[in-house]
């Protein structure tokens, strides 16, 4: 504290990210990064426009990022129009709740979810309410179906919970609510979900969005996306050109169009993550924990019998890190990110020592 903070600053409460130990020989599953490298054509994009003194870093990028733009909506079957580029999907996410989610009545979530949302409401002073998740840590949308409310943002999958929300019960809630704008944070989902970005045609309350941190596993070079609507697209355009014109450095433009048309290796890089998973949470299973169904690239498990907190800390001591939540109603949980197999057989031999 010092008096030459703003109120701003002092009333805030900043999010707290899993940790990115400088420890080498390491196994970190505690930020569900990747464990596979980005598409070699990303090097081969970033090398390219690099060239051989790096001149062109003299220049500004193209700050309306176009051929990213056009890498996205083609591949996802949508106009560059219906497309919103971010410095990672944070900032995405935070222009979002700045440009449509401030608004008179309090924006719903859950109460277990990415705890970045009510960070990003303590810093636009954008006032929510959350809606419990149901015994079995499914969302109800029925919940979201009811109240008067100021727009809508969940995960799907959720975090940290991986579990998923079919498109019925997405689109009954689009339906419930033509007066908010809904948004679906789809950062997991393509490691078994089905995104929503095929509704934004019907419904111009939907933003849907993605990261290139999780699936491309370009989680360094910080680009996400938003698809929806050309009006809720400008919403946000307006906020970016009030804030930072350049939200893209030129290296990152190159490399997530690089990573967006390498289609072979994404599914690749998705199918290997989700084998592990099952395997991962069946091996899990045998060493007595209860997982709950995760299609994302982490899972969600509790021990009946052992404390969470002293897991964390006893693989801790062997070299693995995962990550823990002290938050109410999910402190004896784990979320294991899913890592290599290698990576994952090392983590349940560790858990089984400690549990013997
Ligand atoms: C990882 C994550 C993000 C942020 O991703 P970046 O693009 O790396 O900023 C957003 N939402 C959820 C739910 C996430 O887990």
């Amino acid at each position: 504290m010092s008096r030459f903070w703003s109120q701003v600053v002092r009333d805030l409460t900043p999010y707290v990210p899993g940790e990115q130990p400088k420890i080498a020989n390491l196994i970190k599953l505690n930020t569900n990064e990747n464990p596979f490298p980005p598409s070699p054509r990303v090097l081969a994009a970033i090398r390219m426009e690099l060239g051989d003194d790096a001149a062109r870093l003299r220049l500004y990028p193209d700050p309306n990022a176009d051929l990213l733009k056009m890498a996205v909506a083609k591949r996802h079957a949508v106009t560059p129009q219906q497309v919103f580029l971010g410095n990672g999907s944070d900032e995405v996410l935070a222009h979002i709740f700045m440009a449509l989610l401030k608004h008179d009545a309090p924006i719903l979530f859950p109460d277990i979810t990415y705890s970045f949302y009510p960070v990003y409401c303590g810093l636009y002073g954008v006032e929510y309410r959350t809606a419990p998740l149901s015994e079995d840590f499914s969302i109800n949308p029925a919940d979201y179906c009811g109240p008067a409310n100021g727009g809508i943002i969940f995960p799907n999958p959720n975090a940290p919970t991986g579990r998923l929300l079919g498109l019925a019960a997405i689109e009954k809630i689009l339906q419930a609510n033509p007066d908010s704008v809904v948004v679906v944070d789809e950062a997991y989902v393509d490691f078994g979900g089905e995104t929503a970005i095929g509704l934004v045609n019907r419904y111009d309350n939907l933003l849907v969005v993605h990261t290139l941190s999780k699936s491309r596993s370009l989680a360094g070079l910080r680009v996400g996306f938003a698809i929806g609507h050309p009006a809720l697209i400008e919403a946000l355009e307006r906020v970016k050109n009030s804030f930072n014109s350049y939200p893209l450095d030129r290296l990152a433009i190159v490399g997530a169009v690089a990573a967006m048309e390498d289609e072979g290796y994404f599914e690749q890089c998705c199918r290997a993550v989700i084998a592990t998973r099952d395997t991962l949470t069946s091996e899990l299973q045998g060493l007595g924990f209860d997982v709950l169904p995760s299609a994302a690239n982490f899972i969600f498990a509790c021990h009946p019998q052992r404390d969470a907190a002293e897991l964390a800390k006893a693989l801790r001591e062997r070299s693995i890190i995962v990550r823990h939540f002290k938050l109410p109603r999910i402190d004896q949980f784990l979320r294991i990110t899913v890592g290599t197999d290698a990576e994952c057989q090392a983590l349940t031999q560790a858990l089984a020592g400690i549990l013997a």
